[in-house]
């Protein structure tokens, strides 16, 4: 029987500046810190190929993000990359993405990468307005993203991704449709747009606490979600997620695997994996990780087998995300596991979940509120 697909995640925790917005795990990058986290990572990789991948078993999507895995020296990336094919096997297709911030990579980063094997590079843009950058402490220019994405076409990269940010304080809705319109004359294959979240403990929050900041404003959001998905639609690109559009063919692999309740290995500080029904998640401490895999020992700080119903819960709340939705027979089984009946008719009688026939999906006005929605189907 053929293995269900794998992917591998690995989650480099280095930046240069900490942006405002920004709650990931990270430290700001030093260079010996990061030779003795990469010592690790690839000690990490052979362990976890020997205690948890299937001989053979065939990894189907790489993704290295962060953080900012390019704050890493290429060298050090191709290490990474070379690890990987050591000890796991790689599907002679593999989608291996790397996320980088346009500011530290250049053209000959970028050659180097597409000869090493890397697939396809996901910028993180943010906004196409220097302003926007400037008002959420993130670092760099918007010049930096056109250049880097010229030149990883001109490296040979066909598969292009930019990360973008919506409802930034003191963006307009017009503001926004001249970043899309912007991003647009790039031509990339794919495109993330994401709301704006304030996260607890970072310095936006305490910039909008202390009213040097205006909080995002909801219902403007709604407008620049439906201003995305006209004039991206508009562009040919296909909305396939809440936040993900992509020209066909180019939906991003890797996170199809997390909305369709595939199984992936996580790797790195703070990293999650799900293998054979069990979630399992790494210290988020980049000392305890070093010292764990300098003992030998897989730095897993917690594990949880998932129930049958479990199981069947996440991969409805995740699935109703993808616009190709999920069986509808798969939702009402969940409504009736947990006692959601009630819940689930009011959603759809409030067309946030739609069905057609056969498959259920959030509706346009349902994608706007995902967040809440699996809250309320947990
Ligand atoms: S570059 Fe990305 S990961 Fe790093 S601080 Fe900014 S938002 Fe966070």
């Amino acid at each position: 029987m053929m293995s269900p697909p794998l992917g591998l995640y690995l989650h480099i925790p280095f930046c240069r500046q900490r942006c405002d917005f920004c709650a990931f795990y990270l430290e700001i990058h030093r260079e010996g810190r990061a030779q003795a986290f990469v010592q690790s990572l690839i000690q990490e990789i052979g362990l976890s190929a020997q205690q948890h991948v299937a001989a053979g078993r065939p990894i189907q999507s790489v993704y290295i993000g962060g953080g900012t895995p390019t704050v890493l020296a290429t060298t050090q990336l191709i290490a990474i990359l070379s690890g990987i094919r050591t000890h796991l096997a790689l599907a002679s297709d593999c989608e291996i993405t790397v996320e980088a911030h346009p500011s530290t990579i250049t053209e000959q980063d970028l050659v180097q990468l597409l000869q090493a094997g890397i697939t396809r590079m996901s910028f993180g843009a943010e906004s196409m307005e220097d302003g926007d950058l400037a008002r959420i402490g993130r670092p760099g220019a918007v010049c930096e993203t056109v250049t880097a994405v010229t030149q990883a076409r001109a490296a040979g990269f066909t598969n292009i991704s930019l990360d973008l940010m919506y409802g930034l304080p003191g963006q307009s809705l017009e503001g926004w449709q001249r970043t899309l319109a912007y991003c647009l004359t790039l031509e990339p294959t794919h495109l993330s747009c994401y709301a704006l979240t304030v996260e607890e403990d970072t310095r936006l929050a305490f910039n909008i606490q202390r009213r040097r900041s205006p909080a995002p404003d909801e219902s403007l959001q709604i407008e620049m979600d439906e201003a995305a998905q006209r004039m991206l639609g508009d562009a040919g690109y296909e909305r396939y997620e809440v936040s993900n559009y992509a020209k066909p063919g180019y939906a991003c692999r890797h996170n199809l695997l997390y909305w369709t309740n595939g199984e992936y290995l996580g790797l790195v500080p703070s990293a999650q994996s799900y293998l054979d029904g069990t979630r399992f998640g790494n210290v988020a401490d980049l000392a305890t990780y070093d010292t764990s895999l300098a003992e030998n020992r897989l730095p897993i700080a917690d594990r949880i087998r998932l129930s049958e119903k479990e199981q069947l819960r996440d991969a409805v709340i995740f699935g109703l995300r993808l616009i190709q939705g999920i069986p509808t027979h798969r939702l009402h089984q969940h409504a009736a596991n947990y006692g959601h009946a009630a819940i689930t008719a009011r959603l759809l009688a409030q067309q946030l979940i739609e069905e057609d026939g056969e498959r259920s999906r959030l509706s346009a006005r349902g994608r706007l509120q995902a967040d809440t929605i699996a809250g309320q189907l947990y």
